[in-house]
């Protein structure tokens, strides 16, 4: 091929490239719609109410069949909860941290606050079939921690494989959550994350993905789709300052993440973990979640 031939052919490729993926999108998207359903679930601070109960009645109102508890006292609230459940289209989605100390504790008590204190709520996430229990290895606040080096990414392996069987035998996970590098640079990436899953060796440990800390991400299409089978939970909030979707206008937007979702039939819960700037909370939370229903049809 000479000079010439070799530019018009590149040239040719790249104003194909250049038309590609839109017209991609726009031809084989009806075909390829998914009618992989949006499960939303609520944190239970999110939800207005003053009792379980009251919280629980809004959420059903509004379609919303996850409800994601705090991991902290979850033993002596198992019964609690189940009752509250009993009749109502609503399941326990994954629990939220709650336990003491760190897994990359350098101080070995510290260690040992949390291998006990997350198993029991490793145990009461079991009882009441949940998704798994989110964790992160260690905030930037915590220390003194074990050093960033490929020895504790080996060690962080073994003991989430060990956390990750124990999970299993109780009938649920842990869920390795990915943070921004100014909470966690330990683990910012959802693709990171999943390799970590990988590299542990154990179906008990999985991984999330949470749109604010997804600020990271150079794409939210390919983080999700990078977790594959190991993405277990979705944390959702406004992507400028972490309240409601919808309350920063035209940034929150979650359809490239939505259609990484619905390729991967996604099953589990995307989660609301924010705060609500509005006063009237029940009428953002109604915007917010017809916004991203409306979103994951486009998507
Ligand atoms: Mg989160």
């Amino acid at each position: 091929m000479d000079r010439k031939t070799f530019l018009r052919t590149t040239l040719a490729g790249a104003a194909a490239l250049a038309v590609a993926p839109g017209s991609l999108v726009s031809c084989a998207s009806p075909e390829k719609k998914s009618s992989t359903p949006l499960r939303l679930s609520f944190q239970e601070g999110i939800t207005p109410g003053e009792s379980l109960a009251e919280k629980l009645d809004f959420m059903e109102e509004l379609g919303i069949t996850g409800f994601e508890p705090g991991g902290r006292g979850l033993a002596g609230r198992v019964q609690e909860i189940r009752s509250a459940l009993v009749g109502r289209n609503i399941q326990v989605s994954a629990i939220c941290a709650g336990f003491d100390g760190f897994m990359l504790a350098e101080d070995p008590a510290v260690k040992a606050s949390f291998d006990t204190s997350m198993r029991e709520i490793v145990r009461a996430a079991g009882e009441l079939g949940s998704t798994g229990v989110i964790m992160v290895p260690v905030f930037n606040w915590q220390t003194p921690a074990l050093p960033h080096t490929l020895e504790t990414r080996e060690y962080l392996c073994e003991q989430l494989h060990e956390l990750g069987e124990f999970a299993l035998s109780c009938g649920t996970t842990v869920i390795l959550e990915p943070l921004n590098r100014k909470e966690a640079f330990y683990l910012r990436l959802v693709s990171d994350a999943a390799a970590i899953c990988r590299d542990a060796q154990s179906e008990g440990v999985k991984c999330m993905g949470d749109f604010w800390h997804m600020q990271e991400e150079t794409s939210d299409y390919a983080a999700f789709m990078a977790a594959g089978s190991y993405l277990r939970h979705v944390h959702i909030a406004s992507r400028g300052n972490r309240v409601m979707p919808g309350e920063d206008g035209e940034v929150d937007n979650y359809t490239d993440g939505f259609r990484a979702l619905k390729e991967l039939e996604y099953p589990y819960y995307v989660s609301f973990e924010c705060g609500c700037r509005a006063e009237d909370r029940a009428a953002t939370l109604t915007n917010a979640v017809n916004l991203l229903r409306s979103q994951w049809e486009q998507a």
